[in-house]
């Protein structure tokens, strides 16, 4: 870092500019609205300066001596005489007082930034002297992020502030309870002008509202493993959690995005092992958010696809603990996008099933008959354990063994791998390839494209390829 930023208190200092044209008249205008009392020296004076002199800004009209950097706060040289601006800088400099150059970095020991101003929330941006025009660049976009509101709101914030102090004493609580008010119906009350409106129902949050009521939990899905592919409303909730309790399948990557100081409880379910283990996590989350934290329940893929996101949310309402959802992409369709595997394909396939094949139970369940129908996709989750029975049935009830089907194991990870093959060769394809958890399996004339449109990690690997179909979209 070039130069260390920092926002100065000027309520009344005394600050000198040297010079009295229009650079010197911009200066002004940000120190006035600064509070700084200002003395100008200059032999002649600008117009605009001319009418400050008559509202009181100080003004010695001759040119400038050495002598006149003593006490001052700042100093600013704004002349277009790059001598007379070095003097003032070695001047000030000599009296250990900072001083700035327009536009000359070199002889400044402080330098203005760009600004966005939303006072009491002021933006300050440098590029530390090396490229001002991004530095303009970018404020003009945060001006435009920045709607006026936000100077509203930080102001409506910092009345309430030694209220919000005294009621709610824990910081973490506290925390919260800004991120509702400033993600809530207050900001919203205040960005449309209805302050009183605010201000009653912040009031009424602080008075009656119980403060463990605060807690609430975030069902967050975390997609399939490639960090990329979190929404931005999963990451905001992973940065503000306090405690998050994490599947197995949730990535390292991922759980590094969280707050550091957030607390990551390891509930991962080895495939299987479920039953006791879901009981203690309901208990966790409630006993958490009755605490006053800030809970998150981390998910691989989608937490309402075969994720018991819905039996938890159940559990919840039951215990009066509010909670919000956010959705994730889940493996079905991380997987195929990452093998190049349309799910749907005006050609090949119109429509989709989402199956889950994780135990013998699950399958005697599942209508084979509406799986068999052909122009549609199978993306089976949780199948590599039972695939003679998922190939059989398929068969039995009236698909085609030449029907095109693909593993992705560790979709979206740098480690995928995708096998094609078809639906009576699955077994044996799964066998030699060593095929293991997490995986999906999707199975219909799609799958067979991944040989073509593969653009991710490893290249699919083609396995008894006796089917004609294929054949067609992997070999040609
Ligand atoms: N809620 C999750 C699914 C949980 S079930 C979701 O929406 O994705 C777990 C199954 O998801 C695994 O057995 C596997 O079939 C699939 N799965 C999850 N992540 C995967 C990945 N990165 N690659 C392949 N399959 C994955």
């Amino acid at each position: 870092m070039r130069h260390f930023p920092i926002f100065l208190n000027l309520k009344d200092a005394p600050v000198l500019i040297v010079g009295g044209g229009e650079v010197a008249a911009r200066k002004i205008t940000l120190l006035r609205e600064a509070g700084a009392s200002i003395t100008v020296i200059a032999p002649h004076l600008s117009p605009s300066l001319e009418t400050r002199v008559s509202q009181g800004m100080d003004w010695i009209p001759r040119r400038f001596k050495t002598a006149d950097v003593r006490n001052m706060r700042l100093v600013i040289a704004a002349t277009d005489d790059r001598e007379l601006n070095a003097a003032v800088a070695t001047a000030a400099r000599a009296a250990n007082v900072p001083v700035n150059v327009a536009d000359d970095a070199g002889l400044s020991t402080f330098i203005v930034p760009a600004i966005v101003d939303r006072s009491p929330l002021v933006v300050a941006i440098s590029s530390g002297g090396a490229a001002p025009m991004l530095a303009t660049r970018l404020r003009v976009r945060i001006e435009a992020l920045l709607d006026e509101s936000w100077g509203k709101l930080a102001m409506f914030a910092d009345r309430w502030r030694i209220n919000m102090r005294a009621a709610l004493p824990d910081l973490a609580v506290r925390r919260r309870f800004y991120d509702w008010l400033l993600d809530g119906p207050v900001a919203a009350a205040v960005r449309a002008g209805r302050e009183t409106e605010a201000d009653g129902l912040i009031e009424r949050q602080l008075v009656n509202g119980p403060k463990t009521s605060v807690g609430r939990i975030t069902l967050v899905g975390a997609g399939p493993g490639d960090p990329g592919l979190l929404t931005m409303r999963a990451l905001r909730a992973l940065q503000q959690a306090d405690v998050i309790l994490a599947d197995r399948l949730v990535s390292k990557e991922i759980l590094g995005l969280a707050r550091r100081e957030a607390q990551i409880i390891d509930v991962g379910k080895e495939p299987g092992g479920h039953g006791a283990n879901q009981d203690r996590i309901n208990r966790l989350l409630v006993m958490h958010a009755r605490r006053g934290r800030s809970v998150v329940r981390l998910k691989g893929g989608d937490p309402f696809i075969f994720g018991r996101g819905g039996e938890e949310l159940e559990y919840l309402k039951r215990h009066g603990v509010a909670y919000e959802v956010v959705p994730g992409i889940t493996a079905a369709l991380a997987c195929a996008a990452y093998a190049g595997i349309p799910l749907t394909h005006r050609e090949h396939a119109h429509g989709l099933q989402f199956v889950t094949a994780h135990c013998r139970e699950s399958l005697d369940r599942v209508d084979w008959r509406g799986l068999a129908r052909p122009d549609q996709t199978l993306a089976i989750y949780m199948g590599v354990a039972e695939l003679e029975v998922i190939r059989d049935r398929l068969i039995e009830a009236g698909l085609s063994p030449a029907t095109p089907a693909a593993f992705v194991q560790n979709g979206t990870h740098l480690q995928q791998r995708v096998i094609v093959t078809e639906l009576a060769a699955l077994p044996d394809a799964a066998h030699r390839h060593a095929i293991a958890s997490p995986a999906m399996l999707f199975v219909g004339e799609v799958a067979g494209l991944a040989s073509r449109l593969a653009w991710f990690g490893n290249e699919p690997i083609l396995d008894a390829c006796r089917s004609p179909q294929v054949a067609v979209y992997g070999m040609s």
